[in-house]
């Protein structure tokens, strides 16, 4: 039997990384996401025959209670809080590992040092994943409130922030040295404790500095910490498939975290300690007026440049989201493909509040993906397109990013909307987007301003379209 689990556990890592790899490419992600799925189940049910299972019925009870929370909340969430809710799942991954690390502790205390060698090497393992779950537990659990609005997302600052945490690192270095030299002797259980609730400690005073505007830069990294948390768990209790699938999670996390951090130029100490978001960053909280003239357009005089463009680009950000104009937008594409105009998509890869979010959006709306082209393809033939529409986004389109210096997005890469012939930006109102600043791409002369929610306005064109 245990040649079989050892079996299974090698077919589902190969089933994870396969799945994963899968998961790059739009047409093959929601496969890669089925196969994964197919890899943890086959994980899962190996793991039931192991020999120390010692109790099913509660296996039971946790997969229902667990199963059914879980499914009800997924069905339930909407797309634009997906962020939020990726955040609690970190953050019970992260206490998961805890409680395993704790579990076991437990069961081998009075043990451990006679092991040698191998008992160094699980204390230190029962000692990190204790540490790293507590820190993800609460982070995550600050990242969500900030997101969900439960917090203020402003950065928490205070006097001597830095030598408090400092302070928690020193404490819970020496309560793990102190710990993995006698792991067996009464006080280890007392450090055990200690470093328990400052790794809970810890974990809110690393994220409250953090602006909301970063919190799904934070939530990735967080998700790298839970597979961290997850791997350790795995040493542990010497699960092979669970080292493996910590260090996928933990290793793709990082990745996404810096490949988030390049999109918005930022490095990621930038990101985890200058307080963005705060007072100084907050900016002129979109006030209109100061850069110039506003031009306004309606529907009908949208629709009759329209019709007459040969080329046009399509600019997602997260009003489309808001919106859930996606459908419409695909529609109204349709339409100006049957009227002879060529018809793309940009997508800037931090548009919208997560990873990867106006793809997911445009490939529910059926979009075809050879019409998908990246900021770096666009950007060259830009002045070559006769209109483009920035349906909702905002920051990702800011010339300021390319010519002010003093702004704070200054050298992040944003498509250049503004080079094209005829730019419309479908937006309620002036205000600022995610960073908090104005943008002066709303005063440029070749801009026209369709302002109203993102699908009336694309509704309201495609009735022009229909009705003409
Ligand atoms: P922005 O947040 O910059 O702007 C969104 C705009 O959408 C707002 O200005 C708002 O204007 C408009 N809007 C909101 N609701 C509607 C609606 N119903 N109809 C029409 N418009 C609407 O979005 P971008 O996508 O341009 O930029 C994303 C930002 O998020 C960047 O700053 C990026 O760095 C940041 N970010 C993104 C991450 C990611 O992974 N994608 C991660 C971390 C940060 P109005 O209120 O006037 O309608």
């Amino acid at each position: 039997m245990q040649t079989l689990i050892a079996i299974a556990y090698i077919v589902s890592a190969c089933l994870f990384i396969v799945g994963l790899k899968m998961l790059g490419k739009a047409h093959t992600a929601v496969k890669g996401n089925l196969v994964s799925a197919v890899g943890m189940l086959v994980a899962v049910v190996a793991t039931l025959f192991l020999k120390d299972i010692v109790s099913y019925q509660w296996i039971v009870v946790g997969v229902v209670v667990g199963g059914v929370i879980g499914a009800v909340s997924a069905a339930r969430v909407p797309m634009t809080s997906m962020p939020e809710f990726v955040a609690l799942f970190n953050g019970t991954g992260g206490l998961a590992s805890l409680l395993v690390a704790w579990a076991e502790y437990h069961n081998r205390r009075g043990e451990l040092g006679a092991l040698g060698a191998d008992g160094y090497i699980s204390v230190i393992a029962i000692y990190l994943a204790m540490l790293i779950g507590g820190v993800t537990f609460t982070g995550s659990l600050i990242a969500y409130a900030k997101l969900a609005e439960r917090l203020d997302g402003k950065p928490v600052l205070f006097a001597g922030q830095q030598l408090v945490n400092g302070a928690m690192v020193l404490l819970s270095l020496g309560c793990g040295v102190l710990f993995v030299l006698q792991p067996d002797s009464p006080l280890a259980f007392t450090l055990f404790c200690v470093a328990t609730v400052v790794s809970f400690i810890f974990g809110v005073l690393a994220t409250i500095p953090i602006g909301g505007a970063d919190m799904p830069v934070v939530i990735s990294l967080l998700n790298s910490y839970s597979g961290l948390a997850a791997c350790a768990a795995g040493f542990v209790i010497g699960n092979t498939v669970l080292i493996v699938s910590g260090s996928l999670v933990g290793a793709s996390g990082i990745i996404l975290t810096q490949i988030m951090c390049k999109a918005m130029n930022r490095s990621l100490s930038n990101v985890l300690f200058s307080g963005f978001g705060s007072a100084s960053s907050g900016g002129d909280g979109g006030g209109a007026g100061e850069q110039g003239e506003v031009r306004p357009v309606s529907a009908e005089d949208a629709y009759y440049i329209l019709e007459a463009a040969s080329s046009v680009v399509f600019v997602p950000g997260y009003g489309m989201a808001v919106a859930q104009a996606q459908h419409a937008v695909r529609e109204l594409g349709e339409l100006l493909e049957a009227n002879g105009a060529e018809v793309k998509y940009a997508v800037h890869p931090v548009a919208g509040r997560m990873p990867g979010h106006m793809n997911v959006l445009l490939a529910e709306a059926n979009v075809p993906y050879e019409q998908l082209v990246e900021m770096d393809d666009i950007n060259p033939i830009m002045s070559t397109i006769d209109v483009a529409i920035v349906i909702g986004a905002n920051d990702v389109v800011n010339p300021a990013a390319r010519e002010d210096e003093t702004s704070s997005i200054y050298g992040m890469p944003i498509i250049n909307v503004d080079h094209a012939r005829t730019v419309f930006v479908l937006k309620r109102s002036m205000s600022a987007g995610f960073a908090g600043i104005q943008n002066p791409l709303f005063f440029k002369e070749n801009t026209r301003m369709l302002f109203g929610d993102a699908k009336a306005s694309i509704t309201n064109l495609l009735n022009e379209f229909k009705g003409a």
